[in-house]
C-alpha cells in the first residue's frame, strides 16, 4: 500500500518537472525566435546599461549607446555647479537626463520628447533609478514634458545648460544599417532627414532663445558631422565652440557657450 502511494507521488513529481521543463523550453525557444528575427537583445531583455545604471527599454526608444556616455561625462566634468538647470531635448529613454540627475546631482533636470510612448519609458527610468537617491524627495526626479522640439516652451523659459542627442542619421543611410536598428528601433529617433542635420538647425536657433547668457550646449553628433554642426553654432553666435571625440577617437559631441551677440 505504502509503496503504491510513494510511486504515485513520484510519478506526480515527475509530471511536474516535465511540465516545468516544457514551459522553460518553449519560453527559451520563443526568445531565440525573437532574436533570430533580429529583434535587439536589449528589447528582448527590456534593459540596457548606461553610465553604470540599468535603464528599461522597449521598441519606443533608442537603445542607449556607449557613444552617448561621452556627452554625459563631458557635462559632468565641466558643469561643477550643482545649482544649474539642465534641459535634455529629445530625451527618449531618459538615459542622459536621468544619468545627469543621478550622477551630477543637479538641482533641476528636465527632459522633453515628441513621443508620448518614449516619455512613459523615461518616467519609469526616472522613478526606478532615482527613487533611492538621497536628494530631498521633492527634488529627486527628472521633470518630463511632451514637446515637438521647443514648441511647448514659452519664449521666456531659459536653462543654464541644454543637451541633446537628436535623430541625426541621414534618411538614405538608415537603409544601410543593421536590421536590429533599421527595422526595430524607432525611425523617429534616428532620422535626421536628407542631410541628417535637420534637428541641429532647430537646436542652434532655439537654444539661443532658451539659454541664459553664458549658458552651454552639448550635442551628440554623427562621426562626420563635427564641422557642420560647429559651423551652425558659430553662425548663430555661440562662442568657444568645440568638437569632442569619443573613446574610439571619432567626433561625437559639439559644444558651445551662449553669449548675446556683441557682448
Ligand atoms: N548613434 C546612433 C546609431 O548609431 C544614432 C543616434 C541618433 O540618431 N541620435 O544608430
Amino acid at each position: 500500500q505504502e509503496q503504491t502511494g510513494n510511486s504515485l507521488e513520484s510519478k506526480n513529481a515527475l509530471d511536474c518537472v516535465e511540465l516545468w521543463l516544457k514551459e522553460k523550453m518553449s519560453a527559451y525557444e520563443n526568445t531565440l525566435e525573437k532574436r533570430a528575427s533580429r529583434i535587439p537583445l536589449q528589447q528582448i531583455l527590456g534593459q540596457q546599461e548606461f553610465m553604470g545604471l540599468t535603464f528599461f527599454v522597449n521598441e519606443h526608444v533608442l537603445i542607449p549607446r556607449q557613444d552617448t556616455e561621452t556627452l554625459v561625462e563631458l557635462v559632468l566634468n565641466e558643469q561643477k555647479d550643482k545649482n544649474v538647470s539642465i534641459l535634455d531635448m529629445c530625451t527618449g529613454s531618459g538615459c542622459i537626463a536621468v544619468s545627469l540627475k543621478k550622477l551630477g546631482g543637479y538641482a533641476c533636470v528636465e527632459g522633453a520628447d515628441i513621443s508620448e510612448e518614449a516619455l512613459k519609458v523615461a518616467k519609469r527610468n526616472s522613478e526606478e533609478i532615482l527613487e533611492n537617491s538621497d536628494v530631498n524627495s521633492s527634488r529627486t526626479g527628472v521633470i518630463f514634458r511632451r514637446s515637438d522640439m521647443f514648441s511647448a516652451f514659452p519664449e521666456t523659459e531659459r536653462f543654464n545648460v541644454i543637451v541633446s542627442n537628436p535623430p541625426y542619421i541621414p534618411s538614405a543611410v538608415i537603409e544601410e544599417l543593421e536590421p536590429e536598428v533599421r527595422d526595430h528601433e524607432p525611425r523617429g529617433a534616428l532620422d535626421g532627414t536628407a542631410d541628417g542635420l535637420y534637428f541641429y538647425r532647430i537646436l542652434a536657433e532655439e537654444c539661443a532663445k532658451h539659454l541664459t547668457p553664458g549658458g552651454h550646449v552639448y550635442f551628440e553628433i554623427g562621426y562626420d558631422q563635427g564641422a557642420a554642426v560647429k559651423e551652425l553654432l558659430d553662425i548663430h553666435g555661440f562662442k568657444d565652440t568645440r568638437v569632442i571625440q569619443d573613446l574610439t577617437g571619432k567626433d561625437r559631441v559639439v559644444c558651445g557657450t551662449w553669449q548675446i551677440a556683441g557682448v
